[in-house]
């Protein structure tokens, strides 16, 4: 891992920086082009304007390992409000929420509640609850929770990790439930012995996973989307999906507000499903932090944003 990516990842578990940053409204501003705004009404002002392109929007409220059940109980009535609220403007919005956040720290059978009532408020209103991957201590949890709603819910999904040796049978196992499966590299610090270190590994692992899933999504057995930016990965994924016959509108790309517009935009304008994972609330400054992680050249344009100010 380089020194730049690792840094940010520390910093992103830092409370005092977190604290000292989240004060500062210039700070503020320079994140506006990842995360629209804190306020619900910001991120579905900005799915609106995606809908209008052809982009669908996946929400979530940022935020994580939750103190206490009353917290967590109100990530979960903030979730079915946002999906109310999302039906009522016309937004086609699935939303995506961490077990962490939902209490998965205080108990799974608490955690379990809360999704699941988030899972009846997006049924109610037509949209997907996507289960996030969180670091590996939580996997197996998750995946737990994953198959306890699954066995009421037809609407929930959950995240798979590329970087984690064990995905590929994890996948193997999910697929006898007829998932719905996002698929992403992984965005936590892991250890050596759980996850693939060199990025060739990962991105290999990723395109192998996605062939088994474009397999499930050909036959009807999964719903799958590819949560990446990779653009090379894109082009593979449509590349193996043609030659398997998997059409176009049988799977879907999810990538992050403001990240790779351009591409967003050319997929959608050449009938491949895209949808927006679009972050608000006031507890971005980890989140935010794992984004440049993931690509430090981000640090010079928060840094420029920031000068110009
Ligand atoms: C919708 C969605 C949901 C996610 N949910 C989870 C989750 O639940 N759990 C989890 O661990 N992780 C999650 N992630 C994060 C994910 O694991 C990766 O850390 C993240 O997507 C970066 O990997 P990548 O494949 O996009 O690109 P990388 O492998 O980081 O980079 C490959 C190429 O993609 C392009 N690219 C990547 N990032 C950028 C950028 N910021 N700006 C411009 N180009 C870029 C560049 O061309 C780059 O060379 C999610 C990601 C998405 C999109």
């Amino acid at each position: 891992m380089g020194l730049a990516r690792a840094l940010l990842l520390k910093g992103s578990e830092s409370r005092w920086l977190a604290e000292q940053l989240s004060r500062r409204r210039f700070v503020r501003r320079a994140t506006t082009r990842f995360i629209p705004g804190e306020l619900m009404e910001d991120a579905l002002a900005a799915a609106a304007v995606l809908q209008k392109k052809g982009i669908t929007a996946v929400f979530t409220l940022l935020g994580e390992n939750v103190e206490d059940a009353t917290a967590a109980e109100s990530v979960a009535g903030e979730y079915g409000l946002l999906l109310a609220r999302a039906a009522e403007e016309g937004l086609d919005a699935d939303v995506s929420v961490k077990p962490t956040h939902v209490g998965l720290d205080l108990g799974f059978d608490g955690a379990a509640e809360n999704f699941q009532s988030i899972a009846a408020a997006a049924a109610a209103h037509g949209g997907l609850v996507a289960v996030d991957m969180e670091s590996s201590p939580y996997c197996d949890p998750t995946l737990d929770l994953y198959r306890v709603l699954r066995a009421e819910h037809a609407n929930v999904g959950i995240c798979l990790q590329s970087y984690l040796y064990r995905t590929d049978s994890d996948l193997e196992e999910l697929l006898a439930l007829a998932p719905m499966i996002r698929l992403v590299k992984g965005a936590y610090k892991e250890p050596h012995d759980l996850a693939y270190p060199k990025k060739s590994d990962v991105d290999e692992s990723y395109l192998r996973l996605s062939s088994r899933l474009l397999e499930a999504a050909r036959d009807g057995t999964a719903r799958v989307a590819f949560g990446t930016h990779d653009p090379d990965i894109i082009l593979e994924i449509n590349r193996r999906a043609a030659e398997m016959k998997c059409p176009r509108e049988s799977y879907e790309f999810q990538m992050l507000y403001g990240i790779q517009r351009e591409l967003q935009a050319n997929l959608a304008g050449t009938g491949y499903r895209m949808r927006v994972l679009i972050s608000y609330g006031a507890y971005w400054f980890p989140w935010y932090m794992r984004r440049l992680a993931e690509r430090p050249a981000n640090v010079g344009f928060v840094l420029r944003n920031l000068l110009r100010r």
